[in-house]
């Protein structure tokens, strides 16, 4: 076979199963099923970004490659000038694209796990080598831990690329305070900051500390504080030296003419944007209250839209999961290191919680 060496050996990246695929496989139809395994914003899209989309007399013509329209609204959205920001297709597409843009085969990432799964898949696309530098047991990142491997690698002629840091992370939903954060900064490797769900938590973006840095890199998106995970919109703010370069590797035409237009709407709707992460964050602690009343569940404190639970008691996490999922009841159960006995629960709305409830109680 002709298939690169580095791509036989990878494993393929585990995607959520479909909401329409999910209804056939459990016989339910899909209004039964209560969907909290993907942190999506049940909320969804902005009225007026479906009634801008809805106007739009231009979905036969082209994007503008410069996503000028989207980048100015998103300089004024997040105070960094347009200059800074380059959007993708979905988060996913940006991370795609630094990766493009700084990887070669043999150079390293590094990963503080239990994180986001998709730095990892990346390095394996590009055949870079990959660094985990674990999290504590409680979802702390171990600076000390990450300071002495980057300089180990700076002190054997191979200093690290890129470094990935969740803030807060993806499954636990802890943030890393930014006296933390400023201390990676001043190693000499490129840190990714991934803000996807800062907009849930107290913390203060990094994204205007970028155009000050040469080293920085923040990614955020619409798929969670906009409720747009299916029109795939995502951004980073970047370095200037690096953006000309990013542009060379980019495809021409994402995100798409549909995409750019409900995004640009979204960001002016900042009163549905502030009342749907109201309505999160408050169910957010109904949630984590709920949980709690399970003596075999523990709800993790979470700055973002999902909660994650270990479940002790003797009981198994993953079979709770598949429990859970026969009720239609959808949850994320991770076979991974650190998580085999945890459950990430998205916070949906109150009707989600209180099937949830129900349904944990036949388990
Ligand atoms: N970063 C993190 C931490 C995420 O959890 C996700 C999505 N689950 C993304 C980025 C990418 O999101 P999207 O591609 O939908 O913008």
């Amino acid at each position: 076979m002709l298939i690169a060496p580095h791509v036989r050996g990878m494993q393929p990246y585990a995607p959520i199963v479909p909401l329409d695929v999910l209804s056939r496989r459990l016989g339910l139809p899909p209004e039964r099923i209560v969907k909290l395994d993907a942190n999506e914003n049940p909320y969804g899209t902005s009225p007026r970004a479906l009634e801008a989309l809805a106007r739009s007399r231009d979905l036969h013509i082209y994007p503008d490659p410069d996503q000028t329209a989207l980048r100015e609204a998103l300089a004024a959205f997040i105070g960094v000038p347009m200059e800074h920001i380059l959007c993708g297709a979905g988060g996913d597409e940006v991370i795609d694209l630094l990766a493009r843009a700084f990887l070669e085969p043999g150079q390293m990432v590094i990963d503080l796990p239990p994180t986001f799964g998709m730095y990892k898949w990346e390095a394996d696309v590009l055949g870079a080598g990959y660094m985990p530098v674990p999290r504590r047991h409680d979802f702390s990142v171990d600076i000390d831990a990450v300071e002495s491997v980057v300089r180990a690698f700076e002190a054997s002629g191979a200093p690290p690329k890129l470094l990935f840091v969740t803030n807060p992370n993806n499954p636990d939903g802890s943030v890393t305070p930014r006296q933390d954060l400023l201390r990676l900064l001043d190693l000499p490797v490129v840190v990714v900051v991934d803000e996807a769900y800062i907009d849930f938590s107290d913390e203060q973006s990094l994204a205007p500390l970028v155009p000050e840095r040469d080293n920085l890199i923040v990614l955020r998106t619409f798929s969670k504080l906009a409720g747009m995970a299916g029109v795939r919109v995502g951004y980073g703010v970047f370095p200037l030296p690096v953006m000309r370069h990013l542009w060379k590797v980019k495809q021409p035409y994402t995100p798409n003419v549909a995409g750019s237009i409900m995004a640009i709407a979204a960001l002016q709707d900042r009163e549905w944007l502030d009342r749907s992460v109201l309505a999160l964050t408050s169910e957010r602690l109904r949630l984590s209250d709920a949980l709690r009343v399970f003596d075999w569940l523990t709800p993790l404190p979470s700055h973002t839209n999902f909660v994650l639970c270990r479940v002790t008691g003797g009981r198994d996490a993953r079979a709770v999961k598949q429990a859970l999922e026969r009720q239609g009841v959808l949850v994320r159960y991770f076979d991974k290191d650190g998580l085999r006995d945890c459950l990430r629960i998205t916070v949906g709305k109150p009707e989600h919680t209180d099937a949830l409830v129900v349904a944990l109680g036949q388990v």
